[in-house]
């Protein structure tokens, strides 16, 4: 008896299909498929003995105990042997809070949960170390797999190719040219994958890359395969933990894609069903102006939704037009009361950059995340007295082009902290640090 299977999430479409099968979609409808847990099984711990048992984990020597996805992998992957887990102790991040943060955002509880202080940079490690190890369980029971592929705007690339090579499986990866940050397509190149930069955008990379997985040797890795959502759904769990076991009223989280608002609803309806947590929070996803299609049909209380051509953004891991996870995650914003909000180009850089005098470096993309949290706090639907957390989905270390773009003397960016040429003379110094005490205290 397996604990956990595929299922459509047609609700019309029962079948069970073992986690050990070569598939995406439901035969009969073409929709994704998501994982399912025998809740009764799991329900013969109590609440308080999973957050306990998850506690004990956490502060664990064990490699895979101290994992975030690891030590909660009955809840993650039950039937997988823990030899075949593919680990690089990611996830367990901090949870950012304090006085300076919730002074620049004039908004008392706001915490932002770090998933980009992972090994290669971005949450995309949470879900990519599930993905990887079930891939390698396969392999070791016989399966014919010869490779991992995915497309990538950057950041599932870098996972995909770190994960891979420590599992000594090959992967195959397939980007927009010119799209992507160098220190993102620096990442598989140094791994050793197969990368194939290819003249379209990143829909059109998705395209190709659903094509070549037909052929079932070549396993895909995007986010369409719902494996990747079971290690991203810790995210919520994660957060809920580090308040001893109480959630925000709101999480404000970028979507691209959108397989990782539904990973993220779908933790926290677990912790729910659980008995973990007694309140669901309201999730707002935050999008950039220019790759919008969900804040589009948002505006029409998604009646319908319509696919668009992204234009350029600085958030360029979310430069996406047609998400392929789209059903998924207006099914959960409607059940959590869901929002969707907007940041133009401007609005996620000084978002961005308020963050960074809080001691965070932010990335483009949780900058739309903090921007979308500026204006859902200005037009009333978030109120002053809610706590809001905001995923933070990558290191800003990654996109080391959009900080210096900020700061250059060029720039007209009201925070721009630009550095000073100086002469080397202890009284040049001298006046430099004064004219700045005297400008800041
Ligand atoms: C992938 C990614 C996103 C978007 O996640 P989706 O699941 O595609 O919505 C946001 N931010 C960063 C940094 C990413 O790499």
């Amino acid at each position: 008896m397996s604990h956990a299977w595929f299922q459509s999430i047609h609700p019309q479409n029962t079948t069970r299909y073992s986690l050990d099968e070569v598939i995406y979609r439901d035969p009969q409808t073409d929709d994704l498929l998501e994982v399912h847990h025998d809740i009764d099984a799991l329900k013969k711990k109590s609440a308080h003995e999973w957050r306990t048992l998850f506690e004990a984990r956490w502060r664990s020597q064990n490699k895979i105990d101290a994992s975030g996805i690891w030590g909660k992998r009955e809840w993650v992957l039950p039937d997988l042997p823990t030899e075949d887990i593919v680990s690089l102790g990611e996830g367990a991040t901090p949870l950012f809070s304090g006085s300076q943060l919730s002074k620049e955002f004039s908004h008392d509880e706001l915490s932002v949960k770090l998933c980009g202080n992972s090994h290669t940079g971005s949450f995309k490690d949470l879900g990519m170390t599930v993905l990887v190890s079930q891939v390698n369980h396969m392999i070791k029971s016989g399966a014919p797999i010869r490779a991992i592929a995915c497309a990538s705007t950057g950041d599932t690339s870098a996972a995909l190719a770190a994960y891979a090579a420590y599992a000594g499986i090959l992967s195959v990866i397939l980007l927009p040219k010119n799209k992507i940050s160098l220190a993102q397509l620096m990442q598989p190149i140094s791994n050793g994958s197969l990368v194939l930069a290819l003249d379209t955008d990143f829909d059109g990379c998705m395209r190709i890359v659903q094509e070549l997985t037909q052929e079932k040797s070549i396993y895909l890795a995007n986010s369409m395969n719902s494996l990747r959502i079971e290690g991203q759904k810790t995210v919520g769990i994660e957060v809920a933990q580090q308040r001893a076991w109480s959630l925000p009223d709101w999480f404000i989280i970028p979507g691209g894609n959108l397989g990782n608002v539904s990973a993220l609803g779908a933790g926290l309806k677990m912790l729910l069903e659980m008995g973990l947590v007694t309140k669901l929070p309201r999730l707002a996803v935050a999008q950039a102006e220019a790759a919008n299609p969900l804040y589009l049909s948002f505006k029409k209380n998604f009646s319908d939704f319509e696919a668009i051509t992204a234009k350029e953004t600085q958030a360029s891991a979310i430069r996406i037009g047609n998400p392929v996870s789209v059903k998924k995650a207006i099914r959960t914003l409607k059940e959590f009361d869901g929002v969707v909000e907007q940041a133009t180009e401007s609005e996620l850089a000084n978002a961005a950059a308020l963050g960074d005098k809080a001691g965070l470096l932010v990335d483009p993309h949780t900058g739309v995340a903090l921007a979308a949290l500026q204006k859902l706090k200005s037009s009333g639907v978030i109120r002053p007295h809610e706590s809001a957390c905001v995923v933070s989905t990558a290191h800003g270390l990654k996109f080391a082009d959009f900080k210096i773009a900020y700061h250059a003397p060029k720039s007209t960016m009201p925070l721009k902290n630009e550095p000073i040429d100086l002469q080397a003379s202890l009284g040049a110094v001298k006046d430099a640090v004064s004219r700045f005490l005297d400008k800041n205290n």
